[in-house]
């Protein structure tokens, strides 16, 4: 049961709120396993709906799966259904209501003149009561005192395990859901229609359309709620958000466990039964941001060699994303959190590896000619021979079939000559031929995975063959990008003179897309502080790390470096590497910076030698180094002692060639290159044909 984004919404029944957030006014909690956002604020059901409307098909236009869950019952009583519409059917319910209930933009409604209309046609007197308007209306009681239930339940199954739940007949008064019911469910109606295939309603329907809807009670989350009020978060706002973070944390097997209800023809909560749970996740502590002296250089360092800069990255950063649960088919690309063992062995019995004939080897000792009857039947793949084979018989046997009782040898029927009773093949024969024992591959309880690996589809695999349906992992990393510099101007906008196009951030984004993080686009900053500042707080908020190019030297326009100067956290990596200049290196708000040069030349090669493996640890993977590889080299070069060196390349012939020029600005090298030969810190005379290292960007 996996959702990638879950929807909480406290529903409201009265009119509509103005533009300043207030209680009791419809409100979203958004959250996702790696974001809660913000709850928004709803003035009124049609925007709402309107919005809800809108997010889904965003969703689903994403493919995400969407669980949407909402604070109102689904459904009401048993008996009730029955007696409106003559069914038990919830959604004949919706309907009915649906054709009746209007709404404006203002909130103006008729809910209180629609349950007269349902009281009178059960005879008057309820069960339906709580008008609280000023006009009295016909078949309404005011308050509970003479109201009659006609036999209908006061309360639903589900409703009667959870303390403080109110009746929904209750239309009026502090808590009361009755009225919300009623003004709720024509919208989920309408979004049901809407949706068709796409959505099913739990329980009435089973959970595994791409968008879910379930009925939930924020109550589940106890003092946890009281806590965030304490704070000056309004109740509501607090409930959603806090709820969604609850749900996107849970474990999807608990997840599918709070789903497995039985008679559902009155609804049911969701997490009924699980307040401790939705309570834990909903406090769930994130983990440890990076301390702020992180990236801190020691004393007295002038140049610093690109090992020993490497080392410092990979002895100081260490994961800062999240552990959850992964079905099989999402978790392909993720990084796993923890290790995977088998759940069973591969191949799980004795079974043969080719078409033929089984036997017992003990039935054709020596040299033959070997001439044995067959048995009746046949063993196939799935289709186990249940019966015994005797010794001095065989058995027609196909590919991935189990071998029957009796059987331990097995003969190509390539290499028999059969009349379909009896078969004649020439020895000798190994004991086990063409057999793959139990568990030759994968033992029961191996460890198979290790934490730390990014999934293949070879993985996925090889977790199905031993039974592995969900995994541990790590939430993706979001790694955001900006661009600083007042010079830079939007591609496919008009440049001024003396302008440049970003040229950098498109080219980071794909980069980190390519690695399987999450790229976020965080834009462009002017050469301005405050601005700076303020995108790089906006960043922090959704990032867990940063890579931003320009302004990260020391000069008067380098403001990415003075503001992390600011934080204290400033290291102005002064890197022994060519092409590069500082590496800006900082946190903020307890994100790691990667200020990386303007020069986009300079710039990837920063990114892909020292953030490749800085991020790759973030995501909770492993260090990497690049799988380089010796080539002679197509070119001719002296190289001075003291720094590395890296040249835009490619091969050609099984030689390497570099780029006409090592110009730092020329993208154009960039482009051209497929790799980069990298050049040891001290001095070399490369001729053609010396070997030197060269690393595609592929094995970066
Ligand atoms: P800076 O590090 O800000 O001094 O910039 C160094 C050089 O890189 C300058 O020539 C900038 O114009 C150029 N530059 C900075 N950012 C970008 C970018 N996003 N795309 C292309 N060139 C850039
Ligand atoms: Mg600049």
């Amino acid at each position: 049961m996996t959702f990638d984004t879950f929807i909480v919404v406290d529903w409201a029944a009265g009119k509509a709120s103005g533009p300043t957030p207030k209680k009791d006014a419809i409100w979203i909690g958004v959250a996702s396993d790696i974001n809660v956002g913000p709850p928004l604020y709803m003035r009124s059901r049609l925007e709402a709906e309107a919005w809800l409307t809108s997010r889904l098909s965003a969703e689903r236009a994403q493919g995400h799966r969407v669980l949407a869950s909402f604070d109102f019952p689904f459904a009401y009583p048993k008996g009730f259904a029955q007696s409106l519409i003559g069914s038990d059917d919830p959604f004949g319910v919706w309907d009915w209501l649906a054709a009746r209930i209007t709404d404006d933009a203002k909130g103006d409604n008729n809910r209180f003149d629609v349950a007269a209309e349902i009281n009178r046609a059960f005879g008057g007197d309820g069960p339906f009561w709580g008008n609280p308007l000023k006009r009295d209306i016909a078949g309404l009681e005011r308050n509970k005192s003479v109201y009659s239930l006609h036999d209908l339940p006061e309360k639903r199954g589900c409703e009667q395990a959870e303390q403080g739940l109110f009746t929904c007949w209750q239309l009026a008064g502090a808590g009361a859901v009755g009225a919300q019911a009623l003004m709720g469910l024509p919208v989920l109606h309408r979004l049901h229609k809407r949706f068709a295939n796409e959505l099913s309603v739990w329980p009435f329907e089973t959970a595994d359309a791409p968008i879910v809807l379930a009925e939930i009670w924020p109550s589940l989350l106890g003092s946890v709620v009281k806590e965030a009020e304490k704070k000056g978060e309004i109740r509501d706002a607090a409930q959603v958000r806090l709820l969604s973070k609850a749900l996107a944390g849970l474990e999807a097997s608990k997840l599918a466990e709070m789903m497995d209800v039985s008679s559902p023809i009155e609804g049911a909560i969701l997490g009924a039964g699980y307040s401790s749970d939705l309570q834990r996740l909903a406090t769930k502590l994130e983990p440890p941001k990076l301390a702020n002296d992180c990236f801190a250089l020691p004393a007295g360092i002038d140049w610093t060699p690109v090992d020993d800069a490497l080392e410092m990255l990979r002895a100081r950063l260490k994961p800062v994303v999240q552990s959850t649960t992964k079905s099989l088919e999402r978790a392909v690309g993720m990084v796993l959190s923890s290790d995977v063992s088998a759940l069973r062995s591969n191949p799980p019995l004795p079974n043969t590896a080719v078409d033929g004939f089984g036997f017992a080897s003990a039935s054709v000792l020596g040299d033959g000619p070997f001439e044995l009857p067959l048995v009746d039947g046949r063993a196939a793949a799935g289709l186990r021979f249940d019966g015994h084979v005797p010794s001095g018989w065989a058995i027609r046997i196909l590919t991935g079939a189990a071998l029957p009782d009796g059987v331990d040898t097995v003969v190509l029927q390539e290499d028999v000559r059969s009349d379909g009773t009896r078969i004649a093949f020439n020895g000798p024969i190994k004991t086990g031929s063409n057999t793959r024992r139990a568990g030759e591959d994968v033992r029961v309880e191996e460890t198979i995975l290790r934490a730390g690996r990014k999934v293949t589809p070879a993985d996925a695999a090889l977790l199905s063959a031993v039974g592995v349906a969900e995994v541990h992992t790590y939430t993706p990393l979001r790694v955001g990008v900006l661009s600083t510099g007042d010079e830079l101007v939007e591609t496919g906008q008009t440049a001024r003179d003396g302008q440049i196009y970003d040229a950098n951030r498109p080219m980071l984004l794909a980069q980190l897309r390519e690695w399987g993080f999450e790229a976020i686009d965080l834009g462009r900053a002017p050469d301005k502080r405050a601005t700076l500042k303020g995108m790089l707080d906006a960043g922090a908020a959704k990032c867990d790390a940063i890579l931003t190019s320009g302004g990260a030297s020391a000069g008067d326009e380098d403001h990415m470096s003075a503001l992390l100067a600011e934080t204290g956290s400033l290291a102005l990596w002064r890197i022994a590497l060519k092409p590069g200049r500082p590496l800006a290196l900082g946190v903020w708000d307890g994100v790691p910076i990667f200020g990386l040069p303007g020069n986009p030349v300079a710039a990837l090669v920063c990114t892909l030698i020292f953030a490749r493996p800085a991020l790759n640890l973030l995501s909770g993977s492993r260090w990497s180094t690049p799988n380089g590889f010796m080539v002679p080299a197509a070119f001719e070069k002296n190289k001075k002692s003291g720094r590395r060196e890296f040249l835009r390349a490619r091969l050609r012939d099984g030689q390497v060639e570099v780029f006409k020029s090592e110009g730092s600005g020329r993208v154009s090298g960039l482009s051209w290159a497929e790799g980069l030969v990298e050049l040891p810190d001290g001095a070399m005379d490369i001729a053609h044909g010396t070997p030197v290292r060269f690393i595609p960007y592929d094995l970066f």
